[in-house]
């Protein structure tokens, strides 16, 4: 436990941002959402408030806005920041790729700036695996693998992030940072009253099954079983979202005890490979609700398996995985019933 520390957590009313939130306040500290609930539900709130048994403060304010968040960051004082507020669908940001530069990086600069006018002490910057595009003949990466060109506007704004990240940190030597580069994270808090709530159809694998098994969506399309795999289908590293939650707050601890500047970007995810027909399997067998699909070709882009070499994570911020697939899936599943239930 701590001294009840102030985090600023923007973003903090989105799918991975509500999980830490809950994941903070359980080790003590105080969190401070800021959202403009752009893509969150309102009821976020008042569900946090249900699992926490605490009042949640929040600003609804658009992190881009750096007057705004000057005043938030005056009147809250934070000890430190995670940063999540950003867009992140894959396909739509080769749509709109302008919208993702500007949304991205704004805020991210916004905050950056903030962080030093206001002297924060620790900032956490949500990244992902995607930095790693393809990783060539090498599926478990680890995080002195190399950064290329990622395979869409979304990653390319996190890559271009890390990299002003790593100069403001050239500059500011003294600042504490950590990005987090997540796999895939999935599940859902164990109330069911948080989870991830895709805005028109889903992209990702796992909502994309539990819509499908609730009867919002028709049918399952798996792209490709025809990949260098044990079944042929893609493997990815699924990480639940409360372990993901955790690694936040283990970040955020990391550099509160550092008395020296520190610039880090961290592997989160289980360490496990983990096919797309596995985990239809594994929804099948644990729900006992039998899912339509069918196999369709490749989808452009997809990478054929990745998974997260999790030593750094493991050594510096004494974190791994603890829940595991079957608990993904189960806690997806009671969330997408309790959306049905209670129409979130
Ligand atoms: N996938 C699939 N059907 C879908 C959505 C995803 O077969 O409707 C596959 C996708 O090809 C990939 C895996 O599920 O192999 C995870 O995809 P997701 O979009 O969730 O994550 P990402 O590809 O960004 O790692």
């Amino acid at each position: 436990m701590n001294s009840g520390k102030k985090i600023l957590v923007t973003g903090g009313a989105g799918y991975i941002g509500s999980h830490t939130v809950v994941s903070l306040i359980e080790n003590g500290y105080t969190p401070v959402i800021v959202d403009d609930f752009r893509n969150a539900q309102s009821s976020v709130i008042e569900q946090l408030e249900a699992i926490t048994n605490q009042k949640i403060k929040l600003h609804r304010v658009d992190c881009c806005d750096s007057q705004a968040m000057n005043t938030v960051f005056e009147a809250e004082k934070p000890n430190g920041v995670i940063h999540f507020a950003a867009y992140k669908a894959v396909n739509e940001s080769v749509e709109k790729p302008l919208e993702y530069y500007k949304n991205n990086l704004q805020s991210l600069l916004v905050v950056l700036e903030l962080y030093q006018k206001h002297k924060v002490q620790s900032l956490v910057f949500s990244s992902s695996c995607t930095v790693y595009g393809e990783p060539k003949g090498k599926i478990e990466v680890d995080e002195s693998f190399p950064i290329e060109k990622a395979f869409s506007p979304y990653g390319q704004t996190k890559i271009i992030c890390e990299q002003i990240i790593q100069d403001f940190h050239h500059s500011q030597p003294d600042s504490k940072i950590i990005s987090l580069r997540y796999f895939n994270p999935v599940g859902a808090h164990a109330s069911a009253l948080i989870g991830e709530y895709p805005i028109g159809k889903p992209n990702n694998l796992l909502p994309y099954i539990t819509q499908t098994a609730i009867g919002k969506l028709k049918q399952l399309t798996v792209f490709g079983n025809d990949y260098a795999t044990s079944d042929g289908t893609c493997v990815r590293d699924y990480i639940h979202v409360c372990d993901l939650a955790d690694a936040h707050v283990q970040a955020i601890s990391f550099l509160e005890k550092e008395t020296n500047g520190v610039l880090e970007a961290v592997n989160i995810g289980t360490g496990k490979g983990t096919s797309v027909q596995e985990i239809i399997e594994t929804f099948e067998t644990e729900t006992g609700v039998s899912l339509n699909y069918t196999i369709g070709p490749r989808r452009a882009g997809d990478v054929e398996a990745i998974y997260a070499n999790t030593s750094k994570s493991e050594k510096i911020l004494q974190w791994k995985a603890k829940r595991s697939l079957k608990d993904s899936v189960c806690s997806a599943w009671n969330w997408e019933k309790n959306i049905k239930k209670n129409g979130y």
